[in-house]
């Protein structure tokens, strides 16, 4: 009876993992797919727990307590723009987790054949994916230094560190009986996973975190194979590729390949200079811009990381109500990697309740700026940035960008003139039909949205 429920609760669990990742890629359905992914979770650990295996439900309670009061503060208390970094934490635990469970499988069954073959991998992977995960997140906390940390002949260590490992795993396998293999297998393998991390600067972080993410899936699914489980099997082979498939989509986003994430030193770029003749830019005030966005029949709305930042999409929800009431027509451009993690706009976006249908991903919109009136920039920048096309010498060379220079009028909402993530300057601003306005996005969107009000009142309702 038990054995039947347990097999029933696995296999519900991997259909909702299954439906919850198909839910979540359409921000239409991405609520579902949470819940989904939550329910599965549950039913997972519910099946887990009448596992005749389990005999000590008390340590269990005890580890529920200790995670959960680590994990609610966290998802509690950290921005929505520290959740790379949060993600980061999180693999680590994870990839921690699967490493001691591999490490007291080791001492306690004396594993041999396969199934320590799945042990050495599952180990190797969790130990590196949790000091490589604690080091992203001190990174993007900016708690390490957020520059790439480079030395001579760093890939040539950094390769043979692998390498030692791994053939002491492999004696290992060959040669169960050495156990005193184990530990120093164990160290190469954490100080790997630093040592994997520490050249890459902070503007590939969250690549690299989407990588990580993958290890960690290919590590439980490896413990799956040492303890036995299929469900482990199945989450960790979901989790692994899907981390995969994120890394390659940010890498294509941004114009790179895997080797030059891992093995470029990218950050780098980010103290470097684009070329941009110096010439003062044009700046307007909330009047002038509420002027011409209530003349306009179309406007183009890029949102970026000040958006976020500034906390303003329930503002730009109502600059969109008020726009749309004036029968302006309303589109956003998401583009893939603005903000600074996947999803980052959308996910901000659906949170002020703007219609998905008016969201629109790159590539669908790019040939829409030529006809738009506006295109309203809001704490947008490299996204943005021509130089992507035509500057071989500027680091985000080949990056897809939004064509919001083929807007009649381009209106930018930013701060000031200081440059964005890749650290560049945006020639963008300094193009005749560029408008600045100058302040923080919430307090600019509610001025506009004062001066709209003022004229709208002046309407007919
Ligand atoms: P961005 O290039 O980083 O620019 C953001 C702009 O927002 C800044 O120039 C800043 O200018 C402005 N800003 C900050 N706070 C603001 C506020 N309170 N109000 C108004 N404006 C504010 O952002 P992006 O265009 O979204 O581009 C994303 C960048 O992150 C790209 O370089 C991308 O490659 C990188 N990245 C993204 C991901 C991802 O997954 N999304 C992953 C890795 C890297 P002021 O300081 O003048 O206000």
């Amino acid at each position: 009876m038990a054995e039947t429920f347990i097999r029933f609760s696995y296999l519900l669990a991997a259909v909702l993992f299954i439906f919850s990742l198909k839910w979540m890629s359409a921000p239409s359905t991405a609520r579902r797919g949470v819940v989904a992914g939550e329910i599965g979770m549950l039913v997972a650990i519910v099946g887990t727990l009448v596992h005749h295996d389990v005999v000590n439900y008390q340590l269990i309670f005890i580890a529920f307590f200790v995670g959960s009061a680590i994990g609610v503060p966290l998802a509690y208390l950290m921005p929505m723009t520290a959740v790379p970094q949060r993600t980061a934490l999180s693999h680590a635990f994870g990839g921690l987790a699967v490493a001691l469970i591999g490490t007291a499988k080791f001492y306690q069954h004396a594993p041999q054949g396969f199934t320590l073959a799945a042990i050495v991998f599952e180990t190797l992977l969790g130990f590196l994916t949790f000091t490589g995960s604690l080091m992203a997140f001190g990174k993007l906390q900016e708690i390490l230094p957020t520059r790439p940390i480079v030395y001579r002949n760093q890939n040539v260590v950094n390769l043979s560190i692998l390498g030692a490992a791994v053939v002491l795993g492999v004696w290992l396998i060959a040669d169960p009986q050495q156990t005193w293999i184990f530990p120093i297998f164990s160290g190469l393998a954490l100080l790997f996973g630093v040592l994997l991390i520490i050249p890459i600067g902070g503007a590939d972080m969250p690549t690299v975190i989407a990588l990580l993410n993958s290890y960690a899936g290919l590590a439980a699914s490896a413990m799956g194979f040492a303890i036995d489980n299929k469900l482990l099997i199945i989450a960790g082979a979901l989790d692994g590729s899907s981390g995969f498939i994120l890394s390659v989509i940010m890498c294509r986003a941004m114009n790179r390949s895997f080797t030059n994430v891992l093995f470029g030193a990218f950050g780098q770029l980010q103290v470097s200079e684009g070329k941009v003749e110096q010439k003062p830019v044009r700046s307007a005030t909330p009047e002038e811009a509420a002027s011409i966005l209530e003349s306009a029949r179309s406007v183009i709305v890029v949102p970026g990381y000040g958006l976020a930042v500034a906390q303003a999409q329930h503002k730009l929800r109502e600059l969109f109500d008020a726009l749309t009431r004036r029968g302006v027509d309303v589109k956003f451009a998401i583009h893939p990697v603005a903000g600074r993690m996947p999803g980052h706009m959308n996910v901000l976006l659906a949170e002020a309740d703007i219609p998905y249908d008016r969201l629109f991903e790159m590539d669908e919109i790019n040939g829409d700026f030529a006809q738009a009136d506006v295109a309203l920039v809001i704490g947008a920048n490299d996204v943005t940035n021509p130089a992507a096309r035509h500057d071989k010498s500027s680091p985000i060379y080949g990056m897809p960008i939004l064509n919001t220079d083929h807007a009649r009028t381009v209106m930018v909402i930013k701060r000031s003139m200081n440059p964005g993530f890749a650290g560049i300057e945006n020639e963008l601003y300094y193009m005749d039909k560029t408008l600045m306005l100058f302040g923080d996005a919430k307090s600019f969107i509610t001025a506009l949205l004062k001066e709209i009000g003022m004229t709208a009142n002046a309407l007919p309702k």
